[in-house]
């Protein structure tokens, strides 16, 4: 069976991701970046959620000389004006202290009524091949941020985030209902049929 390399040495995202691309029977074997310990780390210097997506993959690709996938993701708040956007994994400035970064978000949101605290989760993911052959798909989870915490589950901005349609924040959903609504969960499956033509 051929390797497909994704591009994360973060456990937990490798699960989430190894399950969205299992439920699609790719007939790859999925193996994360963390299998290759002298891999280079790749800086994100793109200024779009697409441009450092497909940033990781090609430096992936180009590393193993296998298929690579990669996603960027984050949350855009709408009387933000799209902010945190990129820099969501370091809002309040250390990279991936996410108590810090939803602290500072609800902070900054504090005299923001309800109706105005509109917001959404977005994914680009982005397959690579070594001969620089790149493809991008997207996905969006809208939703709303709360006042406050709730839950314990999920990372990053989830326990202040409450998806549209959902009574509970993205922090008390399980982990199969949060793959089959999450913007991560919709752009790879929109990946999977360019996994399919491309990647041999
Ligand atoms: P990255 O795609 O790993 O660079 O993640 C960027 C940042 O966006 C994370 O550190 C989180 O702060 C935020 N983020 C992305 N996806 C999610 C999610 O599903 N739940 C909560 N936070 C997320």
């Amino acid at each position: 069976m051929n390797t497909l390399i994704l591009a994360t040495r973060n456990a937990g995202k490798l699960v989430e991701l190894k399950t969205i691309l299992s439920e699609a029977e790719l007939p790859y074997d999925l193996v994360g970046a963390d299998a290759y310990p002298h891999l280079p780390d790749v800086q994100e210097t793109g200024t779009t959620f697409a441009a450092n997506a497909l940033l990781k993959a090609h430096a992936l690709a180009r590393a193993t000389g296998l298929p690579a996938i990669a996603d960027d993701s984050g949350i855009s708040v709408d009387v933000l004006s799209g902010a945190p956007g990129i820099f969501s994994a370091r809002w309040a400035g250390r990279h991936g202290d996410d108590e810090a970064n939803w602290r500072l978000l609800l902070a900054q949101l504090q005299d923001i009524a309800d109706p105005h605290r509109t917001a959404r989760y977005v994914c680009a993911a982005a397959l690579a091949l070594p001969d620089g052959t790149e493809r991008v798909t997207f996905g969006e989870l809208p939703g709303v941020l709360r006042t406050a915490p709730e839950g314990t589950g999920g990372f990053g901005y989830d326990p202040v985030f409450q998806p549209l349609g959902e009574t509970v924040t993205s922090a008390q959903l399980d982990a199969g209902r949060k793959n089959a609504i999450s913007h991560r969960g919709t752009a790879f499956r929109g990946l999977v049929p360019h996994i399919r033509q491309l990647a041999g």
